[in-house]
This record gives structure tokens, C-alpha cells and sequence, in this order.
């Protein structure tokens, strides 16, 4: 069994602290994911679980061992950095069972682990070859056959792909989601790319200023975000805040967000208070291109037209407000021009402007 219970868990240094009464347990082959903007503890929180910083405070246990005084090689861990360091006069082969042959091993061993591990990650037509003949993601598949011949209870990977161009980024992504699907060892990874995180993960833990802000699958923290902080985080291109105040009409609830413009508002939303401030969430998705004469179109003065072919990102401003819509349609429109969009009203999310939390709707 290799859960990981992390309890209570603190991390300072000096005065600053880092992890802040970080409570995670991680189920025995699930696939969880750190992600963060710079700076906010997640690799902090890696390496304490691999024993290369020691907790301030708390317990982390693997299965049922406690491990705050156990060193990390005995922790039955293995690590991916950023940075592969492979050993540059040593074959893939003998890279890869070198941990193997520091323990060691007998060669018929070793040979067994390296050739199957080169097979899961389609290296054995490269396993004679010195890492200078290898490109940037075959370099990044050694170090994680490195890290598979140990047969370990959990890995830990720390931005892997980082240094990797986007479409090899893309490439070793799959490559590593289906590795877990063969092997379904427990792994915990880190990035500050929400895109990797929404794809890897069975579950995405987030983080800021060393304190877990939610954890969830990627879609629960898409669909249902716990506050701002994550609704704005999560989902590329970003989701749009609009700030208004609430008012009841007879019509229901609305948003009101200038002299001339007010929004519906879901009633089951709980938590409703006429007069309070509130934002208004709405994915770029969940806007269309309108006209004038539609109840509630919102004017759109363009500043910047992103085009991918499939789509186009177009980014304009309502006043003081900026908003990004995804449009799968091909406006014709310019920098400069003014458009209408319309907003789906029964896929906004409503957030308190002071304590940033969602409100949730009925039934959650
Ligand atoms: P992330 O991986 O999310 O970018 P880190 O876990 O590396 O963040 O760092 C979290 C915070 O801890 C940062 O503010 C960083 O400056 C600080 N920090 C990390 N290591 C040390 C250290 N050895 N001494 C002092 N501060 C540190």
C-alpha cells in the first residue's frame, strides 16, 4: 500500500511560512498533482515527502510508516526533476540500472529491469546510445526509466517537462498518463501548468501562499471552483470577473453592472443579499456573439484578436471591465471594432467580493 497521508503539516524558514497546515492524503495508485503559481510551496511540499526538506511541524506518512525521521532513499521514493542529469559517458542502459548497480544488484537483474522499463517507454532501440545522442525528450524518458527500474511504492515528479518545447510538452504528457495507466503507482506531481495539471491528474490539489486553497478532480475544480483564487486559476483562457451589486426585481435576482446593465441571476444561489458587492464568473466559453437588438447583449469594444484556425480568442473591453470570449465562430471583426455579446446566465458562477468564495447553488 502506498498512500500518502500528509497531517498537519507546516514548513518555515526563518520567518517565512511556507506550508500551512497542509492536511492531504493521496490514495494508494492515484495520479495527484500539485499546481500553483511560482513561489506557493508546491515544491516545498514534494520534497518534504521525499525527506529533502524536513517538516517544520506534522506527520507524513507512506502506507502505514511514519516518515518524518526516515532519509529519503530509504523512503522507497523516486524522483523526476526538471533537470534530467544524466550521466553524459554512460549508456541509456547502464543510466538507467546505475541505482541498481550502486545496490549491487546481480547483472541479470539489472539487465531484466533495464530492458523492461526501455520497453514501457519505447527506449530499446536507443539503449546503446550516450545521452548526447538522444533529443531533449528521449533524455526525459531515461530519467523517468531511471526512475521506473527501482520499482518504487510513489513517484515524485518536479516540473519534468519544463524544459521541453510545447509539442514535445504535449507528446510526454500522453506518454506519461499512459505510463501511470500500465503501472498505476502512486505519483505526485508538480507544475505551474494548470493545462498539464487538468490532463495528468486524477485529482489536482491547488495551492497559494503555502495553503491548500482546494482538492479535487479536474473537472469538479472547473465546474464547481471553491473561490476566485481557483476559478481564475484553473481553465485556459481565463475565466472573466465582472464586479457588481446585487438587487432584487420582480423578476428575480440580478447583478447590476452599470446604469444600463444588469444580469439575471441563478435564485437557487444561496447567500443573496440585496446591496452586496459580488462577482460575477463567466468562462470565455459561455459567452456568444450577440446583436444589439438581444435582451441584455453587452457591448464589446475589441482590442486584440487571438485566431487558432479551430477558434478565436477575442479580448475587448465593457467599460472598465476586460472580458475574453471564445468564439468557435469567425467574427470578421477588427481591433478597434465594437461587438455584442450575450452572456449564458445559467453558467455563471457568483463569487462574494469580500471573502472571494463562491456562493454555491442549491443542491451542492
Ligand atoms: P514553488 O515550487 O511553488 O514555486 P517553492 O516551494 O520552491 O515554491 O518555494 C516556496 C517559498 O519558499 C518561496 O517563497 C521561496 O522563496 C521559499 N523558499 C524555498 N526554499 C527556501 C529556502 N531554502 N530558504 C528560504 N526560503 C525558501
Amino acid at each position: 500500500m502506498a498512500q500518502i497521508t500528509i497531517s498537519h503539516l507546516q514548513k518555515r524558514y526563518d520567518n517565512v511560512e511556507v506550508l500551512r497546515h497542509i492536511n492531504l492524503t493521496i490514495a494508494d495508485g492515484e495520479f495527484v498533482v500539485l499546481v500553483g503559481p511560482s513561489g506557493c510551496g508546491k515544491s516545498t511540499l514534494l520534497r518534504t515527502i521525499a525527506g529533502l526538506e524536513l517538516a517544520t511541524a506534522g506527520d507524513i506518512h507512506i502506507g502505514s510508516r511514519l516518515m518524518n525521521q526516515v532519509a529519503p532513499k530509504d523512503r522507497d521514493i523516486s524522483m523526476v526533476f526538471q533537470s534530467y542529469a544524466l550521466y553524459p559517458h554512460m549508456t541509456v542502459a547502464r543510466n538507467m540500472g546505475f541505482s541498481l548497480e550502486v545496490q549491487k544488484r546481480p547483472k541479470a537483474e539489472i539487465e531484466a529491469a533495464v530492458n523492461k522499463a526501455a520497453e514501457i517507454l519505447g527506449l530499446t532501440a536507443l539503449l546503446h546510445r550516450r545521452p548526447k545522442e538522444l533529443s531533449g525528450g528521449q533524455r526525459q524518458r531515461v530519467a523517468m526509466g531511471r526512475a521506473i527500474v527501482r520499482e518504487p511504492q510513489v513517484f515524485l515528479f518536479d516540473e519534468p517537462l519544463s524544459n521541453l518545447d510545447a509539442q514535445l510538452r504535449g507528446q510526454m504528457r500522453i506518454e506519461i498518463k499512459s505510463l501511470h495507466q500500465k503501472m498505476r503507482n502512486t505519483i505526485v506531481y508538480v507544475t505551474h501548468d494548470q493545462v498539464e495539471a487538468m490532463t495528468l491528474a486524477d485529482r489536482i490539489v491547488v495551492l497559494n501562499h503555502g495553503v491548500i486553497q482546494q482538492v479535487g478532480t479536474p473537472l469538479e475544480l472547473y465546474d464547481t471552483p471553491a473561490n476566485k483564487f481557483v476559478a481564475g486559476f484553473i481553465g485556459s483562457p481565463a475565466m472573466n470577473f465582472i464586479s457588481g451589486t446585487l438587487e432584487e426585481s420582480e423578476h428575480g435576482p440580478l447583478l447590476r453592472i452599470g446604469a444600463d446593465l444588469s444580469l439575471a441571476i441563478d435564485p437557487t444561489i444561496s447567500g443573496l443579499q440585496s446591496g452586496a458587492q459580488v462577482i460575477y464568473g463567466v468562462r470565455p466559453e459561455a459567452i456568444v456573439l450577440s446583436t444589439p437588438d438581444t435582451p441584455g447583449a453587452i457591448p464589446l469594444d475589441i482590442t486584440l484578436i487571438e485566431p487558432t484556425g479551430l477558434s478565436e480568442l477575442i479580448h475587448g473591453t465593457y467599460g472598465a471591465e476586460r472580458l475574453s470570449v471564445y468564439s468557435m465562430v469567425r467574427s470578421g471583426a477588427a481591433p478597434g471594432d465594437r461587438i455584442w455579446i450575450s452572456i449564458d446566465t445559467t453558467r455563471v458562477q457568483l463569487f462574494a467580493a469580500d471573502s472571494q468564495q463562491r456562493l454555491t447553488k442549491a443542491g451542492e
